[in-house]
């Protein structure tokens, strides 16, 4: 059984999705999809993004929902974005043309390095013409201009991300491709960038974004709101949260900004649980090694604004106060998933058996249940209440998801975080801890695949031998047999 997509030229493959550009001579496009296994048209080839500069200036609306309890938007298009986004990237190949991805509004102009470019749209593409062909290795810097009401876009799973509007303002969740519904850009993991997100809303209201917060200043009825991120980012875990929002700055032991936004509405019900950061990010990089970013928190917006809790980087977003093992979750996909990215949507078991296996740690060692007995409860099928969720477990291998809904099903995360017990029941306690926080850092701010995967552990344990588990609990369809 073949693990792996076919593998193309980049050549043929810019040529085989814009046969035109390959036909007239000149510089070729760059292909407008990376091929991902899950989501072939995310992404695009022939340039590397290094920075996103983007300057965003957000209107909910005049008609806005003011019912915190009808989280329901009567008003789609009452709101408005006006966007410049600068797109600062190196070219991979020579390039006469390139694609972005953008989801949505309308662009009013495109230019590379500050001049006009012939641009055109189709589907989630715009393809860019840059007035002169782009040399390999040059790095060039594209603005795009655009503004509308940005999309709630309903991924194949059937759960909405993109720009979802909440009852005091907006929230934008981009796992796996919702962040093309604000700002244009290469929306793949494997291209990750740092970041400026400058933020303007009406006075009163409050932008909350990614990395810190560099400044804040209001002039006739409007606030504007500097995030800067220093560390790369993967786009799907970019973030904005546009609201009324009470917001707390505080520092870790290891003097790490602590930065935390909530809902007035969820202060109270969140005060405890937010007040455990400090405590569980000691513990993380007890575990985990040194934490990848700059700064740390939490969004916490209401119940009914999202459907879930989302890794965004530096402070995850949370619809209603989370409980701690959900905290301890998001807090560790810092690590895994935010700093080592999954290379495509197949690896997304690298993002989610990690952040569940952190769940059984943090309980093992705070008077919960052993994550042997958590792993013992899966496998009977007696960890759930309901037992159609325990059978799911088995649906298919967490390396290999049956198709994009799925990405987010519990093989993914329960199943992927027995692949890691049974590497520790394997290696013992000391190797496992060396494996947690030597993957962390042989990828730090990087990339990994499965197969990256399988040979660190192989490389860390010479002695052992792992077939059994790759092969039945990895890659194997059904449940495997009792060791
Ligand atoms: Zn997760």
């Amino acid at each position: 059984m073949s693990r792996s997509a076919p593998v193309v030229p980049a050549v043929l493959l810019a040529c085989a999705l814009t046969l035109s550009a390959c036909t007239g001579g000149g510089a070729k496009s760059g292909s407008s999809g990376l091929r991902d296994p899950y989501f072939p048209k995310m992404g695009n080839g022939g340039y590397d993004v290094t920075h996103y500069g983007l300057t965003l200036d957000y209107d909910p609306g005049s008609d806005p929902d003011d019912n915190p309890d009808d989280n329901t938007d009567d008003n789609p298009d009452g709101d408005r974005l006006r966007g410049t986004a600068v797109i600062t990237a190196r070219a991979t190949q020579d390039l006469g043309a390139f694609d972005l991805d953008l989801k949505g509004l309308h662009v009013k102009g495109v230019t590379v390095e500050g001049k006009d470019a012939r641009w055109e749209r189709s589907g989630q593409e715009l393809t860019v013409h840059p007035k002169r062909d782009l040399a390999k290795g040059e790095t060039f810097r594209t603005t795009v201009r655009y503004s509308g009401s940005p999309e709630t876009i309903t991924d194949p799973d059937g759960s909405e991300e993109g720009w979802l509007r909440t009852g005091d303002g907006a929230l934008a969740l981009g796992e796996p491709t919702g962040s093309m519904a604000w700002f244009p850009g290469n929306h793949h993991p494997s291209d990750k960038a740092t970041y400026d997100i400058e933020i303007t809303v009406p006075e009163g209201l409050r932008a909350v974004s990614n990395g810190e917060l560099k400044n804040e200043s209001t002039r006739k009825g409007r606030t504007t709101f500097s995030w800067h991120t220093a560390e790369p980012m993967a786009s799907y875990v970019t973030t904005v949260a546009i609201g009324t929002y009470e917001t707390r700055a505080t520092r870790t032991k290891t003097d790490l900004p602590v930065y935390v936004a909530v809902d007035p509405s969820q202060s109270e019900a969140s005060r405890e649980v937010l007040a455990q950061i400090p405590e569980i990010m000691t513990w993380a990089e007890d575990t985990f090694g040194r934490y990848p970013f700059s700064s740390t928190g939490a969004i916490v917006d209401r119940e009914g604004d999202a459907e879930y809790a989302l890794e965004t980087q530096n402070r995850p977003v949370f619809p209603g106060p989370p409980d701690t093992e959900t905290l301890v979750h998001e807090l560790a996909h810092q690590w895994y998933g935010n700093s080592v990215t999954p290379a495509t949507w197949r690896d997304m078991w690298l993002n989610e058996g990690f952040a569940t296996y952190a769940e059984w740690l943090w309980q093992e060692e705070h008077d919960g249940q052993s994550a042997q007995e958590i792993f013992d409860a899966l496998y009977e099928g007696d960890h759930y209440p309901d037992a159609t969720d325990d059978k799911d477990i088995w649906s298919f291998p967490p390396a290999e998801p049956s198709g994009p809904g799925t990405i987010s099903d519990s093989p993914v995360y329960e199943r992927g975080a027995m692949v890691l017990h049974k590497i520790r029941q394997k290696v013992g306690d000391d190797t496992f801890r060396a494996l947690l926080r030597g993957w962390a850092a042989e990828h730090r701010h990087g990339n990994a695949d499965t197969g990256e995967f399988t040979a660190y552990v192989e490389k860390l344990a010479p002695d052992e031998d792992f077939g059994e588990i790759w092969e039945d609990w990895l890659y194997g369809d059904g449940k495997p047999a009792k060791p």
